[in-house]
């Protein structure tokens, strides 16, 4: 450990521009991860088991992970699903946008992963004595979902990771603030915490921070999901790519003055016969899509939000009253609904379309590699070619698990190739628009669907942003939520056509000639004097 309060030696120029600042605090790592989540811990573990000294970071306890509910996707061995399959649905929902090696490698090595993940101690369901429980979800051509506590399984798979890496150094209420990197490499992350601002001077840094819901006033994501990764790779002049693509859920359980975090109703539910009505009883994707309620997410939420924009009506009803074993089945669920005054088993559930999921994200090979040396991402915060246009439902945890899993390695390994560098640290700070206003205007102009005028009117809002030091997680936050906003609604201009979970109102049809992934840089950062 270096000595506290004095600055770090220089190694290689300084990222950015503008005088050193002191901290209060240096240590060293071979390698630290940013989150706590399924990417973060795989990642973690993996790291660690390759002999890295690894440091892990947690700003909240909430992770998304902790929160999924319907499961895991993933091809069993000595059964009629085949990878082929699964490959196949993921790329009919990414609309052309997937990156099919990607799908493939990462598919085919989940049966591994879960396996991985079962040693750890996870335990799912099973529908009968050592035969897991699998269920259907949308765009999934057959039952490969696996399950746990029902509706449970994120809170599962957070358990039995967080078991499996208690012996690792993790850091809570701990900030990362700037990936620190000098022309060449990586060197290190700035943070906060309760003693201040530290260095952690590491040659491997894997950004495992999830995703970017709290960019919109009301999302399914927890507290804190707010872009950080985006922005700290954005920062280290790392592109991002697909960002438009934000998916919206299409059964967010509605609540007319609710804004934050809201309950997810979970897909698994129309899986088991739960349908989709209107306020008057129709149907609302019946002639939309042949899987009818069970069309991929952007299809089902597209109908909702043109329903309602239609009606005039607040929200869509899920009618999960012909579920058999509901409470049983759906614990998670239900007592969400419960909290809300609603009864599932007696009454349909008020929903509406909610920010769930970024599709896009740090452009990433299928191991995590970033384009700079020593800066790898994993889970909801990369864009490794997965998801496309539109996530399959269920992948996610997959992908973290997968790629989480290679990152670590990899990371493991350029520590040990790249020996010890020192970083340098900038004392800069960043434009930040109030969270409320930021919010409202991404959900008024860049939610399900969006059109040129809007994101017009978006980019000019979030051209009143002010310059903010960087010092806190409030910090961090809210200048990640400008820069993460700037370059979704840049990409949402940019992309001239609807496409997955992407639809403009004003360009309402497919256009073959931009079925292209597309990655985004920044601007320097902005120096203090
Ligand atoms: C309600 C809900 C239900 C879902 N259901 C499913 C499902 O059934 N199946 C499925 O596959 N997917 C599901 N998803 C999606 C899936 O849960 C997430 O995409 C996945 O868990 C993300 O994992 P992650 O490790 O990337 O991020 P997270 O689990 O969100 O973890 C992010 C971590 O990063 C940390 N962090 C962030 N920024 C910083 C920072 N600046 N400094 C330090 N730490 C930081 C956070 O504290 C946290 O520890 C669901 C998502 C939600 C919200």
């Amino acid at each position: 450990m270096i000595p506290a309060g004095r600055s770090a030696a220089t190694g290689g120029r300084p990222s950015g521009c503008g005088g050193r600042s002191g901290v209060d605090w240096q240590q060293r790592a071979d390698v630290v991860v940013i989150g706590t989540g399924v990417a973060g811990l795989a990642a973690g573990l993996a790291a660690h088991r390759r002999g890295a000294r690894t440091v892990l970071l947690s700003k909240a306890d909430e992770t998304a992970t902790f929160h999924a509910q319907g499961g895991i996707a993933v091809v069993l061995p000595f059964t009629d699903d085949t990878v082929e399959s699964h490959v196949a649905d993921t790329l009919a929902a990414g609309a052309g946008l997937c990156d099919a090696d990607a799908v493939r490698s990462i598919v085919a090595d989940g049966y591994q992963a879960v396996a991985t993940l079962i040693a750890d101690g996870a335990r799912f369901d099973e529908s009968a004595p050592g035969q897991w429980a699998l269920t259907r979800e949308g765009g999934h051509s057959r039952r490969r979902i696996m399950h746990a506590g029902g509706d449970a399984t994120g809170a599962e798979v957070q358990r039995a990771l967080d078991h499996a890496a208690a012996t690792l150094d993790i850091r809570r209420n701990h900030s990362a603030l700037q990936v620190l990197h000098d022309d060449t490499r990586v060197t290190g992350v700035l943070v906060n915490n309760s003693d201040g601002l530290g260095v952690i001077h590491a040659p491997s840094v894997i950004l495992a921070t999830g995703g970017l819901g709290h960019l919109y006033n009301a999302t399914t994501n927890p507290e804190g999901a707010c872009g950080d990764g985006i922005a700290l790779a954005l920062w280290a002049g790392v592109g991002v790519a697909d960002v438009e693509f934000v998916q919206f859920h299409p059964t967010m359980l509605f609540d007319r003055h609710g804004s934050g975090r809201r309950p997810l109703i979970t897909e698994a539910l129309r899986g088991e016969g739960a349908v989709l009505r209107d306020a008057r009883g129709d149907s609302i994707t019946a002639g939309v899509h042949p899987m009818g309620d069970l069309a991929p997410r952007d299809v089902v939420a597209a109908a909702i939000d043109a329903r309602l924009r239609a009606t005039g009506d607040e929200c869509a009803y899920l009618d999960a009253r012909g579920v058999e074993r509901l409470e049983q089945r759906f614990p998670t669920v239900t007592a969400a609904c419960r909290r809300a005054g609603i009864d599932p088993v007696r009454q349909p559930i008020p929903v509406v379309p909610g920010a769930h999921y970024s599709c896009g994200g740090v452009a990433t090979d299928v191991h995590g590699r970033t384009e700079l040396p020593g800066l790898l991402a994993a889970g909801e915060v990369a864009r490794t070619g997965m998801h496309g246009a539109n996530r399959l439902a269920s992948n996610s945890l997959l992908e973290g698990l997968v790629v989480g899993g290679r990152a670590g390695r990899v990371a493991a390994e350029h520590a040990h190739d790249a020996g010890s560098p020192m970083a340098t640290v900038e004392s800069v700070e960043r434009d930040a628009l109030d969270r409320t206003e930021l919010q409202a205007a991404m959900s008024r102009w860049a939610s399900v669907v969006r059109d040129a005028d809007g994101l017009d009117a978006l980019t000019a809002a979030l051209a009143t942003a002010t310059p903010r030091p960087l010092r806190t997680r409030a910090d961090v936050e809210d200048v990640a939520l400008t820069a993460t906003a700037r370059v979704v609604a840049a990409a949402a201009l940019a992309r001239t056509e609807s496409r997955g979970c992407h639809h403009r109102a004003d360009f309402p049809v497919t256009d073959p000639a931009q079925a292209v992934s597309r990655t985004l840089h920044t601007r320097p950062a902005v120096c203090l004097p």
